[in-house]
C-alpha cells in the first residue's frame, strides 16, 4: 500500500493542538479531584483529529491474520470457524447487562445456560459433571489436578505427590503440575510416537498421583493403549487426567469417560468455536466422573426443581477465580453446540480427521512425515524431505505468509528438529485445502531450485524477516 500514514505508529502522526474527543456532559455535578491524584504535567498522548485515528486503527486491522481472512492450520490450536451468531447471542444485553451477584431469582435464564451448557458437555465427553470456572486450558489443568489432590486427601492418602506426563504433552501440562506442588515424572513415546506402557509400568506406585494424557496426542495419534493404561493407573490407586484442549477429532469418535478417564478440560476457545488468539478471553471447563463432584470447585450451577441456583461452597472447597469464569464464552460455545445439534456434532471429528489425513497423503512425498499412518485431527511433517539447500521450517512457515495462508505451528512437538504441525479443522472445504497444498508443493519446489527465494520471505508482508530471538530477548514496549 503507498499511503504515507500505513506503518507509522500513531505517535509518529501527532500534530499538536489537533484531537478527537469531545467529553460527554457532566452527569455529576462539580467535583474537584484531590490535588495528590492530579497529574503535574499534562499525559505525553499523540495528538491526532478523528479521520487520522480511524485511518490509523483501520489501516492496523488490515495487518491482522485470522480464520476470517483466510486458512490458519496451526496444529495444536483448532483455528475453526467461529460463526457470527455465536457473537451476537453473547452480545445480547440481556447476557452483557447482568452482575455476577445479583439475586438468583433475576437472572434465571443466564443460569440456564451455565446449567445447560455443563450438561452437554457432560454428554458430549461422557463424564458426571462440569465446572465452567476456569479460565483456559492451562487453568482448566490446574483445577483438574487440585480436584485429584483434594480426592487423595479425602482418603488420607496424602503420599501421592507425583503426576506422570508424558514427552510429548504441551507444556501447560508439567507447568500446572508444578503450580499445583506436585513432582513431575516423564514418561518417554516410544518411535511410533504413542506412550512406551513398559516405561510406564516401571514409575508407578503408590507415591503417584495422576498421568496427564493428551488423547489423541500432540503428534494427532490416537494413543492405543489406553485401556491397558487405565487399569495400570487405577491399579496403582492413581487418577487419569485427559487434557481434552483438542477434543474435535473426538466428537462423533468416542466419549474420555467411556475410556476410563476421572477428570479432564476442555478448551471452550478451541473445540467449541469461541475465538482465541491474542491471548483470550478462554474457557477451560473441568469434567469429573461420578464419584468426583464433590471435589469441583465452588460457586456452582445447580438446579433445584424447575430453578436454578449457585452454591457457594466453604472453606474446605476449591476456588479457582472470581465468579463462574468467562461467561460469554459459555454462551458462545452452548450457542455453537445448539447450532450444530447432535447430528453435526458427530461429523465434527471424522470430517477433521478427513481433511488432515487428505493434506498429510497429498504432501509426504516432499515433506518428511517421521510418523506414518493415520492421524486425527492433525500431524507433523519434519521439514522438507530434500534438505540439501539448507530450506528450514522456518523459512517454509514465512514463505507461506506470501501466498496469503498463515504459517503451521512450528519447532513443536519438541520430538522433532524440524517440526512443522498441521491442522486444517473440519470448517475447510476442498477447494481452499486443495490450494493449499498447490502452494505448500511449490515452496518445496523453489526451496530446490530458488533457495534463496524461500530463505529470505516473506516478500510481500508489511514487515520482513524479524529477529525473534532478539525481540523475545530485548523487548521494545514503548515509543521511544
Ligand atoms: C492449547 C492447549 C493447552 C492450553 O490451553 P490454554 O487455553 O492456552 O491455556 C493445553 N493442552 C493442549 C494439548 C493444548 O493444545
Amino acid at each position: 500500500m503507498n499511503n504515507k500514514l500505513y506503518g507509522k505508529l500513531i505517535f509518529e502522526l501527532s500534530h499538536e493542538g489537533s484531537k478527537a474527543y469531545s467529553l460527554p456532559k457532566n452527569m455529576y455535578g462539580d467535583y474537584e479531584l484531590p490535588k495528590a491524584m492530579r497529574r503535574e504535567a499534562d499525559a505525553e498522548l499523540p495528538e491526532c483529529d478523528e479521520l487520522t485515528v480511524v485511518r490509523h486503527y483501520t489501516n492496523m486491522s488490515g495487518n491482522n491474520f485470522g480464520v476470517d481472512n483466510g486458512f490458519y492450520p496451526l496444529g495444536s490450536c483448532t483455528m475453526k470457524y467461529n460463526p457470527y451468531i455465536n457473537e451476537e447471542l453473547a452480545a445480547r444485553k440481556e447476557f452483557t447487562a447482568i452482575h455476577p451477584a445479583q439475586p438468583v431469582d433475576t437472572c434465571q435464564g443466564a443460569l440456564a445456560v451455565y446449567y445447560n451448557l455443563q450438561r452437554a458437555l457432560s454428554e458430549i465427553t461422557g463424564l458426571g459433571e462440569f465446572t465452567l470456572n476456569p479460565f483456559a486450558g492451562a487453568h482448566g489443568e490446574l483445577t483438574g489436578l487440585m480436584v485429584i489432590r483434594a480426592y487423595h486427601e479425602s482418603r488420607g492418602d496424602t503420599k501421592r505427590v507425583k503426576v506422570i506426563v508424558p514427552d510429548s504433552a504441551h507444556g501447560t501440562n508439567p507447568a500446572s503440575a508444578a503450580v499445583c506442588g506436585l513432582e513431575v515424572v516423564e514418561v518417554k513415546s516410544t518411535a511410533d510416537g504413542t506412550i512406551d506402557i513398559e516405561h510406564l509400568r516401571g514409575l508407578l506406585d503408590d507415591t503417584v498421583a495422576a498421568i496427564m494424557m493428551t488423547n489423541p496426542n500432540t503428534l494427532g495419534l490416537f494413543e492405543p493403549g489406553i485401556p491397558e493404561i487405565a487399569e495400570l493407573v487405577h491399579g496403582c490407586g492413581a487418577l487419569l487426567y485427559y487434557d481434552g484442549a483438542n477434543l474435535n477429532p473426538m466428537l462423533g469418535a468416542s466419549r474420555p469417560g467411556d475410556m476410563g478417564f476421572d477428570v479432564m478440560h476442555i478448551n471452550l476457545h478451541k473445540t467449541f468455536s469461541t475465538p482465541h488468539g491474542g491471548g483470550g478471553p478462554g474457557s477451560g471447563p473441568v469434567g469429573v466422573r461420578k464419584g468426583l463432584e464433590q471435589f469441583l470447585p465452588k460457586p456452582k450451577v445447580v438446579k433445584n426443581g424447575d430453578k436454578y441456583a449457585i452454591e457457594t461452597g466453604g472453606e474446605g472447597d476449591i476456588h479457582v477465580g472470581a465468579f463462574l469464569g468467562n461467561f460469554d464464552v459459555d454462551v458462545k460455545a452452548y450457542a455453537y453446540i445448539l447450532t450444530l445439534g447432535r447430528e453435526n456434532i458427530m461429523k465434527v471429528g471424522p470430517l477433521a480427521t478427513l481433511n488432515a489425513n487428505y493434506i498429510k497423503e497429498s504432501l509426504k512425498d516432499v515433506y518428511e512425515l517421521p510418523i506414518k499412518g493415520l492421524c486425527k485431527h492433525e500431524f507433523v511433517f519434519d521439514g522438507l524431505k530434500d534438505k540439501s539447500t539448507g530450506v528450514t521450517t522456518m523459512d517454509v512457515a514465512k514463505r507461506l505468509l506470501d501466498y496469503g495462508f498463515h504459517a503451521p505451528t512450528i519447532y513443536f512437538p519438541l520430538l522433532f528438529h524440524e517440526a512443522m504441525m498441521i491442522e486444517p479443522t473440519e470448517s475447510e472445504g476442498k477447494e481452499t485445502i486443495d490450494g493449499f497444498i498447490a502452494v505448500m508443493r511449490e515452496i518445496a519446489r523453489e526451496a530446490k531450485e530458488e533457495p534463496e527465494t524461500v530463505k529470505s520471505a516473506p516478500h510481500n508482508a508489511p514487515i520482513g524477516r524479524v529477529d525473534d530471538v532478539l525481540a523475545a530477548k530485548h523487548p521494545v514496549l514503548k515509543f521511544e
